[in-house]
């Protein structure tokens, strides 16, 4: 079934994604800027970071992968809006990603900003926590879901991502669903939107009428939706609920962390909806073609962008995790699909 299209109003970021570039910081419009902060080594390229002025008060959206490159980036972006780093006043995050939290400690260490987070948000592993627990469980779950000994060590972490994640910034504040952003002129409302992860948040903007959507809405890519650990039981069932949510009109701008802006929330929904229920229609095809006895089983029989073969490392992560998230909801709907996802003492919440 063909839905409505979104509008594009990113033209210029469109034309820098097509094109492989990194997109032009913009004004958006009164005292709202676009900055693209470079996510290297990864297809996404860039995290749109957005800055907001209030009264007294300068206001980041999701600051984007903590690097050097990235550090100057963000540092020329805010000279545009005539600002230094000193002068960020608070650092929302719309969630737990190390392409969205990462610049935040470095920031706020330099500045004396707040960083505020989703009050529902869970870190994966936060420093006190023991790496070598976490990589154990973690591996514990990956062979339970069927990845293949000697592809373990490409799919779980490595020592570099559980650095990353152990040095993302704790929050100062944590926002409830409902809530306003504590900065004076600004009437920025908090959206919670799980699914994407535990507590990840969209930002209504009233007066400007722009959502900052994170990485719950985006114009081309439908979000990865994966079943983690710790994390909520059934990502996907908690992602339509949020798709929900967010789709109240269709008028506003949306501003995501990743590609580019367009119009057209409740058409980009019916179509991410649309997506992920013929994803799911197509592990009950497998599962009934191919009687899978596992996760990876699954997952290497479903369709995918650029084919399976050709998954590795982080990819391959979420390929399989994106795949379990699909076999929850999916047994939540009363179908029976009979592999194995969560042993007794790795239990979920
Ligand atoms: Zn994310
Ligand atoms: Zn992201």
């Amino acid at each position: 079934m063909n839905l409505p299209p979104i509008t594009l109003t990113g033209h210029a970021q469109k034309e820098a994604w097509q094109n492989k570039v990194l997109p032009p910081v913009e004004k958006l419009g009164t005292d709202v800027w676009s900055i693209p902060v470079p996510f290297p080594g990864n297809p996404m390229r860039y995290t749109l970071c957005y800055l907001l002025l209030g009264e007294g008060e300068a206001i980041l959206i999701d600051p984007g992968w903590e690097s050097e490159m990235g550090f100057e980036h963000l540092a020329a972006g805010l000279r545009h809006a005539g600002l230094g780093i000193t002068d960020l006043t608070g650092i929302l995050v719309t969630h737990y990603h190390s392409d969205h939290l990462g610049l935040a400690a470095r920031l706020r260490r330099a500045s004396g900003a707040w960083v505020a987070l989703g009050d529902q948000e869970t870190p994966r592993l936060t420093a006190s926590e023991d790496p070598d627990l976490f990589r154990l469980t973690h591996k514990e779950e990956l062979l339970l879901w069927g990845v293949p000994a000697h592809r373990l060590v490409e799919v779980a972490f490595s020592d570099a991502d559980l650095r990353h994640l152990q040095n993302l910034a704790d929050p100062d504040l944590r926002l409830a669903d409902g809530s306003y952003v504590p900065a004076n002129g600004l009437a920025l409302q908090v959206v919670t939107t799980p699914g994407h992860s535990a507590g990840h948040i969209c930002l209504i903007d009233e007066h400007r009428r722009l959502i900052f959507s994170g990485d719950h809405v985006l114009p081309r890519i439908s979000p990865h939706i994966a079943l983690e650990l710790p994390g909520p039981s059934n990502p996907l069932a908690d992602y339509y609920d949020s798709l929900s949510r967010i789709a109240f009109e269709d008028e506003m701008e949306v501003c995501p962390a990743h590609e580019y802006r367009f119009i057209g929330m409740q058409r980009r929904v019916a179509q991410l909806k649309q997506h992920n229920s013929e994803r799911s229609a197509e592990v009950m095809k497998v599962v009934d073609r191919h009687r899978p006895e596992s996760v990876w089983d699954i997952a290497r029989h479903l369709t995918w962008s650029r084919g399976w073969e050709s998954l590795q490392n982080f990819s391959l992560r979420l390929a399989v995790s994106e795949t379990a998230s699909h076999v929850v909801y999916l047994r939540s709907q009363g179908y029976q699909i009979d592999v194995p996802l969560t042993a007794p003492s790795l239990s979920c919440q």
